[in-house]
Parts: C-alpha cells; structure tokens; sequence
C-alpha cells in the first residue's frame, strides 16, 4: 500500500487540474483495501473517501479534504470457457484499453469497439462506458465490490446494475460513493462479429478498400483507435474529460420542434418515443465549437469537448460548462448534463 500526504491530483486527472488531496492511498489487493478499512473506521472516519480510476471523467472544483483511494489491483484470470464464449474477471485496476487488447490477443470478442477509451476497467463498470454503438454494461456479468462503510464484500450480477446510457447503480444516489469496484467480470465472444452501424465505421472501411469478410479484430480496433484519435483531442496535450455533456434523450415532439427551425438535427432512435441527439450538435449550433472563456475552450474539432487551454482551474471549466448549458438551453430549451464528475466544492 502507498499513502501520499498532501498529494497533487494534477497526474491523476486528464483535464491536469491542479488541485490536492489530503491523503491518497494506492492499493494493490483485496486484502490492503479491508486493511485500510479497518483502521480509517477507527481512526478517520470524520474524512470523505472519493475512489478514483484514471480520472479521466472527473473535475475537481477544489482541493479534496478527505482521503482519494486507488485500486493498482491488476490481475485478469480466465474463470471458464465453452464453445462459445469466455468469463473473464479483470482487476479494477487494469487500464481498459489494455484489457481490449489483451482480450483481442486471446481471441476473445465484444469490446473492440471500445479501444482507446482512457481510463480503468473498475470506473468501466460504474460508468458504463461506450462508444461506436457497444457499452461496457452489454459484456458486464458481474461486478465484485468492497463496502466502503463497512468492508463487506458484495457481487452484483448484471441484472443488479442497471446499465443504460452512462449509467450503473453505482452512479445512483444512494449508492454513489460507497463501494470500491474491485473485479469486473465479463462476458466475451469466441466468434469476432463486428458492430459496424455506428459512427460511419462501414463507411470507414469502405474508403479504406476493407472488405467487412476481411475485417479482424485488430483491424478494427486500428481503425477505431485512428478514428478517435483524429477526432479527439489527447489529454497528455490538452487536458479534457472526452465528452463533457451527455447525449440529451428528448421526446420526439421536442424533435419536431427543433426540426421546424433545424430540418439537418441529427438524431438517433432511442425507442418509439425518444430520440438521441447529439450535445456536440447542439452546442456547435449555438456558435460554442472553439470559443474560449479564459484557459477554458470548447474544442475546435469537436464542440462536445471542453478542454484546459492550460493552467485553467476547475471553476474555469464549470464557468464555461455553466455559459454552454444557459446557451443550449435558451436556443434548443434542452438541458445538457454534464457527463463528467465534479469534485470538491464550486
Ligand atoms: C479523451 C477522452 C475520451 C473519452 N472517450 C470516451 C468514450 O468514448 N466513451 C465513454 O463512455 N467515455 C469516454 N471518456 C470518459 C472516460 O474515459 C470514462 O468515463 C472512464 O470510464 C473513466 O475512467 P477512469 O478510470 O478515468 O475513472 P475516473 O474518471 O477516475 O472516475 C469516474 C467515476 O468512477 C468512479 N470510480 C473509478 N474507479 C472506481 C472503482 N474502482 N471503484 C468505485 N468507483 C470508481 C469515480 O468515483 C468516478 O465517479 C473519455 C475521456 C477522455 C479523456
């Protein structure tokens, strides 16, 4: 176990906020994590716990008074196999994209969709993440967790958690916060068959002369990784959170309404009532896509992203946030919700 006093969050958050923690606390077992448990109920339990991942959806808005826990838990162990599929349980701790790659190496199929998302395999599992039309939560069968309130172990089986979009029970009022997701356990495919509605990824492939019969894995996985990274920006350059708003799920009256005006409004259908659209759209019609308020911007390639221009502080990034919303609000009457997590006080 590792405990760093006074520590600087500004490697563990991709927007490169710099702010500080009292206490962070990096653990490597199951074991380390109860230990820490015990002691911080006899000795500390007046401090706010906040277990991180890589940070890379998160925005403090101040220092941290309380202790940041850290999961390097890392192990991935294959639990069965059949003709078909394969259950494998992944420590928290792993990088998500490592394990996209580590699964495509073995053969072992779902995922590939969703390379290149920063992040750890534990903070997958909470947020649900997705992208080109797969979730995490599709590939999800169990999540294994430490109570954070009493050290009690608990496995939640896939009904349990309530994935839809970005959202896990973990992100539920009464539960945010209380437990550490320690292994997640998934589900994979023997067969590759590819997820290719989304995104324009059949056009991709079409200009670049690859045949869906000649499509692998890995090639797919290249052509993801090449797409986002032409599209997004990279942290290690520009901080940012990836999509900071959430794709707004609206009525389709609301639709009708916004193509009277906007007969181009890109949408998606949810069901037969509801539609997706696009908050990057949004806030590009509203003239946002590379303006700045101060080192916060929305980025010039795509309006979903907010970015730190440098030395910007979290209230930078929420006065922005807070001019986009007001803006989309009062053009489309939609609110966006911000999909990343504010810490600390505003
Ligand atoms: C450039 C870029 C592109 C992105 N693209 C996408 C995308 O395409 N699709 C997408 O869905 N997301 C995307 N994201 C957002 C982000 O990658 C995901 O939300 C990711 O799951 C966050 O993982 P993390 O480990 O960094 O978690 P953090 O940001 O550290 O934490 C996220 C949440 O999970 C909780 N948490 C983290 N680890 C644990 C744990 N072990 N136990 C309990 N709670 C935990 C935290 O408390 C917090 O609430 C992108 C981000 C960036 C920077």
């Amino acid at each position: 176990m590792e405990v760093c006093k006074n520590c600087s969050v500004k490697e563990y958050n991709t927007f490169g906020i710099d702010a500080t923690a009292h206490l962070m606390v990096k653990y490597s077992s199951i074991d380390e994590l109860t230990d820490f448990l015990k002691k911080y109920r006899q000795e500390e339990s007046h401090l706010p716990l906040l277990h991180i991942g890589g940070g890379s959806n998160l925005l403090f808005l101040s220092d941290f008074a309380g202790i940041i826990l850290f999961s390097e838990i890392k192990d991935i162990t294959l639990l069965s196999d059949d003709e078909e599929t394969v259950l494998v349980s992944v420590g928290a701790g792993v990088t998500h994209d490592d394990f996209v790659q580590y699964a495509i190496q073995k053969g072992w199929y779902g995922v590939e969709n969703l390379s290149l998302i920063p992040g750890q395999v534990g903070a997958s599992a909470v947020q649900n993440i997705g992208a080109y039309g797969v979730e995490a939560g599709d590939f999800i069968k169990t999540v294994h967790t430490i109570s954070l309130e009493d050290g009690t172990s608990r496995q939640w089986n896939h009904d349990e958690l309530c994935y839809s979009y970005r959202h896990s029970i973990f992100k539920d009022q009464a539960i945010r916060g209380k437990y550490a997701v320690c292994h997640v356990v998934f589900q994979l495919k023997k067969r590759f068959t590819p997820c290719l509605n989304y995104g324009g990824l059949r056009a991709t492939l079409q200009q670049k002369g690859i045949s869906e019969e000649n499509l692998s894995a890995t090639l797919l996985r290249d052509i993801i990784i090449e797409t986002r990274q032409n599209k997004l920006p990279d942290p290690k350059v520009m901080g940012n959170a990836g999509s900071f708003f959430m794709n707004p799920i609206v009525g389709i009256d609301t639709l009708q309404r916004i193509q009277a005006k906007n007969s181009n409004v890109p949408y998606y259908e949810v069901d037969k009532e509801t539609v997706k659209i696009p908050a990057g759209w949004l806030i590009e019609q509203c003239g946002w896509k590379g303006k700045s308020i101060g080192p916060a911007a929305v980025h010039d390639r795509q309006a979903l992203v907010l970015v730190n221009k440098g030395g910007a502080t979290g209230k930078d990034i929420l006065e922005l946030c807070k001019a986009v919303q007001q803006s989309v609000e009062e053009t489309f009457g939609i609110h966006l919700y911000p999909e990343v997590n504010f810490i600390g006080e505003s």
